[in-house]
């Protein structure tokens, strides 16, 4: 399978609106540069992406495109890349400013928008798009169950993958709507590629393949199963409104400016049970789907920490895939539905972090990319440091809680406090005694019990 990294993927960011509705900001200065707290809005997605590794960035700008390049420039101050291309005079809809910079654009390329702030794990994207390649796919779109909360769903999903994505003809049965980051292959945008989406209905719209919005591509591509899903579970920020601004404001102070602790949970033996590997024989974390069982106080455990004043993320080691027990899409696919789960119980998690990795090869191992000594593997710090430049984290009030030692000491190792769930006398605690954890509980709800509500 072919795949390519984050630093490795340009991001194309549609940058060219004029902003209307939001005229007396954008009067003076294009929308990306609309101040919140202090800082132009596309500092902080810049912040997002750059922590996710991207580094090569093609921004498509449009009205009062000269502010915008000459505010960040060629992109070295900040250790990065970044290539500019002008509209032109004409508005050209998605579609045509992208085909408008078909020359610079890379082989394959990530496409968002410059008005929205979209929190997603962005390596499960660029996963998803090239597994998806691998079986034929020429694009991916990250779509969010929506039932209608934030605008019209225009999504079907079957239990495969997008059945049908259409932005003008909605229907009862759509519950997902497009999330505005999306992957594709560039021979779509080509002269030949784009004669291929032709047809009586949107030919006025494709004709001359200078205007037109790339939801046409989406629909045929989804007519044609030919673009994958990833299913995301946290709300965007965009900045669209009066009042979508404001909202992105308060968002900004609460995640940025002030800092608050955070409750990092091991997955496996502390929100879902762990299995029997007949293979192993032995008992291990989930490998498929339907292995997935998470206990039942999970979610009200969740909801208790949040309530209490802490950030909720997952720290979880799922070597499987390195392994070769199973493939990495099954992993993201079992977080996927344990979130969209949390959803309809009505809580969330912030953050999943997930080490894939392993040190070494095994007899199994198919995907040779998760083979790496690697910094976030607890006992290892990593997972818990990750978010660190993304979130404003009091690490002295926060907690890491699991059932297994190693949590412990990678608790330990990142400075936060520690529970451990579990017997007393099992083999785990044994090693335990020489490295104390601050609380033994016996399961989650009484970790979510024990733990001091932070009055902010
Ligand atoms: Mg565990």
């Amino acid at each position: 399978m072919e795949y390519r990294e984050a630093k490795d993927m340009q991001v194309v960011v549609l940058m060219g609106g004029l902003g209307t509705r939001l005229k007396e900001y954008t009067k003076e200065c294009p929308k990306p540069l609309v101040e919140v707290e202090g800082r132009p809005f596309f500092d902080y997605s810049l912040k997002l992406l750059m922590h996710h590794g991207f580094k090569k960035f093609l921004f498509l700008i449009g009205y009062r495109a000269e502010m915008i390049e000459e505010y960040y420039g060629d992109g070295s101050a900040l250790g990065i890349y970044i290539t500019y291309c002008y509209d032109g005079k004409e508005l050209l809809g998605t579609g045509g400013a992208v085909k408008r910079a078909y020359d610079h654009l890379e082989d394959d390329f990530l496409l968002m928008y410059g008005d929205s702030f979209m929190d997603i794990d962005y390596e499960e994207t660029l996963y998803r798009y090239f597994e998806g390649k691998s079986r034929g796919m020429r694009a991916l779109m990250t779509i969010l169950k929506n039932g209608n909360r934030f605008d019209r769903s225009n999504v079907i999903m079957d239990g495969t993958g997008i059945k049908l994505y259409d932005k003008m003809n909605m229907t009862p049965e759509m519950d997902y709507i497009d999330y505005g980051v999306c992957v594709y292959e560039k021979a779509l945008f080509s002269d030949e590629g784009l004669n291929g989406f032709l047809n009586d209905e949107n030919s006025t719209a494709m004709e001359t393949g200078v205007k037109f919005d790339i939801a046409v591509i989406q629909n045929k591509l989804s007519i044609d199963k030919k673009i994958e899903a990833h299913i995301v579970t946290k709300r965007f920020y965009e900045i669209g409104s009066p009042s979508a601004l404001n909202e992105f404001r308060e968002y900004v102070k609460h995640r940025f400016n002030e800092s608050h602790p955070a409750v990092f949970l091991d997955r496996d033996g502390v929100l879902n049970e762990i299995v029997y590997n007949e293979d192993a024989e032995q008992m291990d974390s989930p490998q498929k789907v339907e292995q997935f069982k998470p206990f039942p106080e999970a979610a009200g455990a969740i909801k208790k920490f949040k309530e209490k004043g802490y950030y909720v993320f997952l720290a979880t080691n799922q070597p499987g895939a390195a392994k070769g027990k199973c493939k990495l899409k099954t992993l993201y696919d079992i977080n996927t539905i344990f979130l969209e789960q949390l959803a309809e119980q009505g809580t969330d998690i912030d953050g999943v972090f997930m080490c894939a990795h392993y040190p070494s090869m095994c007899e199994n191992t198919k995907e040779e990319f998760l083979i790496k000594k690697c910094d976030c593997r607890k006992p290892k710090p990593g997972l818990l440091l990750k978010p660190k430049d993304i979130y404003n984290i009091d690490y002295d009030e926060s907690y890491m809680v699991g059932d297994s030692f190693t949590d412990i000491v990678a608790g330990q190792a990142a400075g936060v406090k520690t529970i451990f769930i579990g017997d007393l006398k099992c083999d785990a605690c044994k090693k335990l005694c020489d490295i104390e954890p601050t609380h033994i509980v016996r399961n989650v709800t009484e970790a979510a019990e024990i733990i001091p509500s932070i009055n902010i």
